[in-house]
């Protein structure tokens, strides 16, 4: 099966929508910009082609008439020195444009070589919707001069409401174009950091995640691999979610693991792998705190024969019932461990008073009789205990105690040596 890393498929759930969106973002917002900007540009230039239309409707009293090749009103020329026209471009930028007919009499727009395209005539197909007509008519392609327009015509009238001229207003399609593309590019920009920024956090997120999950499998690896001791980071325990809920069942996992390889199966006590810990520390404790302790090795005496007259689960009864005794002794006192066969390894955290209690313990085992399918059976059992001293290892300590045992199943049995 090909292997693919999980980081992998986080980041691209991040990435991806969010490339989508911001394209979509695009995607919609030119149409809808270029829509808003053309019909804002419609709505100015037909303001401003009636208020040129005004301006010229108060020029003077009278009708529009054509006196010489001069455009007049009530028998004046419109205009002193196209200041009509130049009005409006100063003001706002625009060209304008005023004619008689379908000819243009007064303009703001000039060839290359700076002269007014004065006597030029207006498209058929705004001679017919304005002069024909009599309406208003919009265009986001007029060419005039060879230069494409966003304009407006408005009829000219006379006191008979007949037409007889009209007034153009335009913007070059170019800056219509570049304030278009002036407002997608500002959206561009924005939706560029917006997404960035979106994508960081996302991917910074996403690897937040990513090492909790790889804490966890490095965690588990270790714990598969029989490094039962490796320590699982705190911060995975305290997540409240899903990968906090994994963290704290490996930690679980491990700890039934740990009391699994560690606890004999048939007593319940510490077997000799957590006996050794137990040791390990107690010895620690000694030698950073000089907290002194006393280990002490149990054997039941003439097992074998116990065995060989009432039969092994007999004997196996024997060792739980034991065990139940030396549970509910070393209880708050340190630990009992199954060192071994029908060997017991007890250590008592503190020295003092520890031979005391060891005494009763001894005495219990003495005066219980334990039941096994109607036979009553009577233990005793041999002890040899030590104390730690300047100078001891752990390993010195238990052969101390084991010395002592022996010479106490030599010595008679059933008792303990402490000396
Ligand atoms: P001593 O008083 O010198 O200790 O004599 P002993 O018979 O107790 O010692 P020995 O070492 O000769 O025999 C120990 C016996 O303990 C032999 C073995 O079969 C038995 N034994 C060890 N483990 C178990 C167990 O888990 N269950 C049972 N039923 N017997 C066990
Ligand atoms: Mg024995
Ligand atoms: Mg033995």
């Amino acid at each position: 099966m090909k292997r693919k890393s999980i980081r992998f498929a986080i980041n691209e759930l991040a990435v991806l929508p969010l490339i989508c969106l911001g394209l979509l973002i695009l995607v919609v917002s030119i149409p809808v910009i270029y829509g808003a900007i053309g019909s804002e540009t419609e709505d100015g230039l037909k303001n401003l082609s009636h208020a040129l239309l005004e301006k010229c409707n108060v020029w003077e009293n009278g009708d529009y008439s054509l006196e010489n090749g001069v455009m007049c009103k009530g028998g004046v020329p419109l205009g002193e020195d196209y200041y009509i026209v130049d009005s409006v471009k100063d003001v706002s930028g625009i060209d304008a444009t005023i004619f008689w007919g379908d000819t243009r009499m007064l303009t703001t727009v000039r060839t290359e070589n700076g002269e007014r395209v004065v006597g030029t005539k207006a498209s058929e197909k705004v001679v017919h919707k304005v002069l024909e007509d009599g309406e208003d008519y919009f265009s986001e392609s007029v060419l005039v001069n060879d230069v494409s327009y966003y304009g407006y015509y408005t009829p000219i009238r006379n006191s008979d409401d007949s037409v007889v001229g009209m007034v153009f207003v335009g913007k070059s399609r170019e800056r219509v174009v570049n304030a278009i593309f002036h407002v997608v590019f500002r959206v561009l920009i924005v939706a560029m950091v917006v997404t960035a920024v979106t994508l960081l956090v996302s991917l910074q997120y996403a690897g937040w995640m990513i090492n909790s999950l790889s804490k966890t499998r490095e965690f588990l690896g270790n714990a598969a691999q029989g490094r039962l001791e490796c320590q699982i980071d705190g911060e995975l325990i305290e997540r409240p979610d899903e990968i906090g809920d994994m963290a704290r069942s490996a930690q679980a996992l491990q700890k039934s693991m740990l009391k699994l390889i560690g606890t004999d199966p048939l007593t319940g006590l510490y077997n000799r792998r957590n006996c050794t810990e137990a040791l390990n520390h107690a010895m620690r404790e000694y030698c950073e705190n000089g907290k002194t302790y006393m280990v002490v090795i149990g054997d039941i005496d003439d097992f074998k024969h116990l065995n060989d007259t009432y039969g092994h689960p007999a004997g196996d009864q024997v060792l739980r019932e034991l065990s139940e005794i030396f549970r509910s002794y070393m209880r708050k006192k340190g630990v009992a461990a199954r060192w071994g066969g029908e060997e017991f390894l007890f250590i008592y955290n503190e020295e003092q008073g520890a031979l005391q209690e060891l005494e009763h313990m001894m005495e219990k085992i003495r005066g219980t009789q334990i039941c096994y399918k109607e036979q009553k059976i009577n233990v005793t059992m041999t002890f040899g205990a030590a104390v730690c001293e300047e100078g001891d290892t752990t390993d010195s300590l238990i052969k101390r105690a084991d010395d002592r045992l022996y010479f106490g199943k030599a010595n008679g049995k059933n008792q303990i040596v402490s000396e």
